[in-house]
């Protein structure tokens, strides 16, 4: 029996696209913006997702994001020329990232980007300039240091006290920015930004970055008598890659990041700012899956492998902090488990294993491998490495499939080679 995959039958799509081949169904999506929205969007007033586009991003995702009512989190200006492409109202896009370029920032200003979350006093010349040069409004946010642990891999922290993201809340260095910038024209301080990580299970990390964060924005208040109008608690919402994963709906956060914001600017008689959020994988993860083709099959020492026609190019999370992932053979999905093996990727790492030991029905080469909750930092962050070309993206939606990327062929391999006249013999 095959796998079914939003109405699609998994075999058959192999057939049509090849392998690899990533898969998104549409209807995941719609759940997960659908859920969002009840949640969160219209439970609670003066609220806004704005999803992580560096998760998945091609242009097809672009507008399924803006016909679900979401803005748009970029990082950089490869993914802000996307999102533009793709007609994205600029007004809904937000710009993070911790070394904006020149360039990088002349593009969102121009085009009248709606926020920029600032992270370093380098950019604020910028922005200033760039901002004077178009005559030009600029609505930013503080990124800020929360000095918050948390508890998920090092590689995906990012709200610890020696962050490389953010504006650290030591020695006054934040309030020294924030009254050089109040003096500014042309800048707008609308808000203040926290992101403390990805893949958390876990809401306290996010209590604590939240209730630091008050506590900032009432002694601007008291110091300054400036009104902070947006709190912007970023992404991290953790999703179910395995059956390990504790399963948590979103209420799970929102819910008590709420309560304590409201009771917070009661108690010290703060207008409530707008909440603003940042999902990227909880969005797009689950609703994402990799198909291969099974290869070679061997036993070395004490291992049994089974090759699959991708790895660490179409996915690196598993050799870049050992993420974990569940999957099933597709063409045989009514057999029962029976045997341990080890899923190696084709190319020429030794920590190219993508599931080490999982219990599947009796492999052979031909068999249809389907890994589940492949959705987000899969395609964005593949590569050509060994010279494989990027797979194709297929969008599937009750039945029906739409490529929405295109697979790369060798030629894209060496269409920005040149090779200078004097090596031409
Ligand atoms: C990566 C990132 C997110 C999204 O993280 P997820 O774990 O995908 O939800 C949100 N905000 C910022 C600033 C990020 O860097």
């Amino acid at each position: 029996m095959n796998m079914i995959f939003d109405g699609c039958d998994t075999t058959l799509l192999a057939k049509k696209y090849g392998t690899p081949l990533y898969i998104i169904s549409q209807s995941t999506i719609n759940e997960r913006i659908e859920s969002i929205q009840q949640n969160f969007l219209k439970k609670y007033p003066n609220t806004k997702a704005v999803y992580a586009s560096k998760a998945f991003l091609p242009m097809a995702m672009c507008k399924i994001i803006q016909r679900g009512g979401l803005g748009l989190d970029v990082v950089s200006g490869g993914e802000l020329y996307i999102a533009l492409k793709s007609g994205f109202d600029p007004k809904m896009i937000e710009f993070n990232g911790n070394n904006k370029n020149y360039k990088e920032l002349e593009l969102a200003i121009k085009n009248d980007v709606g926020r920029i979350i600032v992270d370093n006093l380098l950019e604020i010349k910028w922005i200033e300039e760039l901002s004077n040069k178009y005559n030009k409004k600029t609505y930013i946010l503080f990124r800020i240091v929360p000095d918050i642990e948390t508890d998920t891999h090092d590689y995906i922290s990012t709200g610890h006290k020696s962050s490389k993201f953010g504006i650290t809340l030591e020695n006054n260095f934040f309030f020294n920015t924030f009254e050089q910038v109040m003096k500014s024209n042309n800048i707008n301080i609308k808000g203040i930004h926290f992101h403390i990580g990805s893949q958390l299970h876990d809401n306290k990390s996010h209590l604590n970055a939240t209730r630091k964060t008050l506590h900032l924005i009432k002694d601007i208040k008291m110091k300054y008598g400036y009104d902070i109008e947006e709190l912007n608690i970023g992404g991290g919402f953790g999703i179910k890659y395995t059956d390990e994963d504790p399963v948590k709906p979103i209420e799970y956060f929102i819910d008590p990041i709420m309560n304590l914001i409201d009771s917070f600017c009661l108690d010290h008689r703060l207008e409530r700012p707008m909440i603003i959020t940042e999902p990227g994988r909880w969005i797009i993860g689950e609703a994402g899956m990799t198909l291969y083709t099974i290869g070679s099959i061997k036993e070395n020492g004490q291992t049994k492998y089974a090759a699959i026609d991708g790895g660490m190019t179409d996915n690196i999370r598993p050799s870049l902090y050992q993420a974990k992932y569940a999957a099933c053979l597709a063409n045989k999905i009514d057999q029962s488990p029976d045997e341990i093996i080890t899923l190696s990727g084709k190319f020429c790492e030794s920590s190219d294993i993508l599931i080490k030991d999982i219990k599947l029905p009796k492999i052979a080469t031909g068999d249809l491998l389907a890994v589940y909750a492949t959705g987000a930092y899969t395609y964005s962050m593949a590569s050509n490495y060994n010279g494989q070309p990027i797979p194709p993206v297929v969008l599937v939606n009750k039945g029906q499939d739409h490529l929405i990327v295109k697979g790369q062929t060798y030629d894209d391999l060496i269409i920005n080679n040149l090779i200078p006249k004097y090596l031409e013999v």
